[in-house]
């Protein structure tokens, strides 16, 4: 027995099998090192090692609500996706791939960014273009907006993208924590026009965290939904290491406890994305980041539990 801080690390010290080996997995973790659609600060390619290593401080129960997720359900690290730092088409075709491989060996996936880009190929290999999932989207910003420097996509862009190609419903999906200076209005006008239900920071403080939640819960049913977590939407105050802060945003214990709310809903797969390390001060976002996964592991571990003695 090795102490937490010893050996190699791998996501919350699971056993690392390849996904050629990972028959008997329920729920894999993956990396996808990608920062390449970044469109200010980069570094989240480091992210996934940065959160390895963080994780291994993650124990085996969840003392708010009492799961105890590897209890529950078979988990192992998967690895990290073979991305192409030079070419974002080809490393969308790569993921979109991989996952897609995922899926047809029944795993659920829970995967660490990564700049915000990576989400988009992840629902392209999880999702059929004509049974799109709902989503629940945690974010300063919407990644909503149209293609960036005169047709290209970037990390702004993969929800947008998600809705064209009939991957995500926008009427079953909803964003909060939406806030800070913007371009122009092009994100919203499109979330709006398209039926995306946009939460904007300051109604999540004059309604409550959980007034928010049982809206969402309400909004995105009982039907399949994927949950995706932008690091960028807690203040940068506790997690500064990410490319686009925005001042103002959610606490730590705040995501907590939305996230415990995701209990009982349909989740297909979840994603924490965005944590920069070489932004980082003193381990702080790595270390809210594994937390988040954490929560996302045991809604997605108390699923399986529940579907399987159902
Ligand atoms: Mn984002
Ligand atoms: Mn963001």
């Amino acid at each position: 027995m090795l102490p937490r801080f010893a050996g190699v690390a791998t996501f919350m010290r699971l056993p690392h099998l390849p996904l050629a080996d990972a028959r008997e997995v329920e729920i894999g973790l993956l990396g996808v090192p990608f920062d390449s659609a970044t469109t200010n600060r980069p570094g989240t390619r480091h992210g996934p090692r940065a959160l390895r290593d963080a994780s291994t401080m993650i124990r085996l129960m969840n003392q708010a609500t009492g799961t105890a997720p590897f209890h529950l359900a078979r988990c192992a690290d998967l690895g990290d996706v073979g991305v192409n730092p030079l070419s974002i088409d080809d490393t969308i075709a790569r993921i979109a791939e991989h996952y897609r491989a995922v899926r047809d060996a029944g795993i659920v996936p829970l995967t660490a960014g990564g700049d915000h880009l990576v989400s988009w190929p992840i629902l392209r290999g999880m999702v059929d273009a004509d049974a799109p999932v709902g989503m629940i989207h945690f974010d300063a910003h919407s990644d909503l907006y149209g293609p960036y420097f005169g047709g290209f996509d970037s990390h702004g862009t993969p929800f947008r993208r998600a809705i064209e190609e009939g991957l995500l419903d926008p009427e079953r999906t909803v964003q909060i924590g939406l806030r800070g200076s913007s371009i122009d209005m092009s994100d919203v006008d499109f979330g709006r026009a398209h039926g995306v239900r946009m939460v904007f920071i300051e109604e999540v403080r004059e309604r409550g965290p959980d007034a928010i939640m049982a809206e969402a819960r309400t909004i995105v049913g009982t039907a399949p939904i994927y949950v995706s977590f932008d690091i960028d939407v807690l203040d940068p105050s506790q997690a500064p290491g990410t490319g686009t802060p925005e001042v103002g945003g959610l606490f730590v214990h705040e995501a907590q406890r939305m996230l415990r709310q995701l209990a009982g809903l349909d989740v297909i797969g979840a994603d924490l994305v965005e944590v920069s390390p070489p932004f980082d001060v003193g381990g702080l976002t790595s270390l809210a980041g594994v937390n988040v996964m954490f929560e996302l592991l045991c809604v997605l571990a108390e699923r399986l539990y529940h579907r399987r003695s159902s």
